[in-house]
């Protein structure tokens, strides 16, 4: 439930619960949404007002307004706002529509929902992200953009991200993360692998695990993982496509996005010395921890 402070406040502008309907439920009664809706008192002059509240006009201009057209309102806006507000029927739409967080009303609706101030959304518009894919991988980030973007992430190819995406089928080549690491860029690995979508780990080069530690604890038990790691990424794409159905494609796109978008937020990381696995089927989710590999040079760099 969002502070009763923001009621005091002269930029309160009231707006009913997001996506519940303003339904007449009997002669003295109405009611807001259906899941299972909240039943309120009638009175001459609400049904009026309720449908003016769309978070476009604050109390005060709310209150000139059923001065001029609902005089038979027989109590203030502020007063019956209140109430309303105590209940969950109407919400602060100041709080999520501002200068900062253009396009972002849809999400700053579902975060004030959830009690969590819209605020937190405010790292979006000026997030910086960049992806790099190889074919058979771009369906994956395709979607994932088209979500992000719908969250208020539009600077998708940035030149100066502040998270760059490595996307691949396959375990990607290694060349690829030299550059991030060296310039202390975040990154992020998806790799499709067969029938699933592998995410992770979430790399903040010398203080999270890295994907040479992978590499160094793989090759603790598996020998020849040194000879197979220059191989990675120099097959030709003539190999048969991965088994991913389209759905599994999409979930893996949705997983990703929410990791980037945790990321931006500044919310705890999944993936941050972990892998997460989707698939084969679309509800299938496995993951497991990665810790720093003692031969890894990474943890210099954060001495450095
Ligand atoms: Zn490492």
């Amino acid at each position: 439930m969002p502070a009763q402070a923001t009621l005091s406040t002269m930029t309160f502008r009231p707006a009913l619960r997001p996506g519940a309907p303003l339904l007449r439920r009997d002669a003295t009664s109405l009611q807001i949404g259906t899941s299972p809706g909240v039943v309120i008192a009638d009175r001459p002059g609400l049904y009026a007002l309720l449908r003016l509240i769309d978070g476009s006009r604050d109390v005060e201009r709310l209150q000139a307004y059923v001065r001029s057209s609902i005089p038979e309102l027989d109590v203030t806006v502020a007063d019956l706002m209140r109430e309303l507000h105590a209940l969950g029927v109407v919400f602060d739409a100041s709080r999520w529509s501002g200068p900062r967080r253009r396009g972002l009303d849809a999400e700053a609706r579902h975060v004030d929902l959830g009690g969590h101030d819209p605020a937190r959304l405010s790292a979006r518009p000026a997030f910086r992200l960049a992806f790099w894919s190889d074919t058979t991988s771009r369906p994956i980030v395709e979607a994932a953009r088209a979500i992000l973007a719908q969250s208020g992430v539009h600077d998708l190819d940035s030149t100066d991200p502040h998270l760059l995406v490595i996307a691949s089928c396959g375990e990607p080549d290694r060349s690829l993360f030299e550059r991030p690491t060296l310039d202390a860029l975040d990154h992020l690995p998806v790799v499709i692998d067969e029938d699933r979508v592998r995410i992770g780990p979430l790399v903040r080069p010398g203080r999270t695990p890295c994907v040479s530690c992978h590499d160094l604890h793989r090759a603790d038990w598996d020998h020849a993982w040194s000879a197979l790691l220059p191989q990675f990424g120099r097959q030709p794409r003539a190999l048969t496509p991965p088994a991913l159905s389209a759905v599994a494609v999409h979930t893996a796109a949705l997983e990703l996005a929410v990791e980037i978008l945790s990321y931006c937020d500044g919310r705890p990381v999944r993936s941050v010395g972990r892998f997460l696995v989707v698939g084969p089927e679309h509800h299938q989710r496995s993951s497991w921890p990665l810790a720093f590999h003692h031969g890894c040079a990474c943890d210099l760099l954060s001495v450095a």
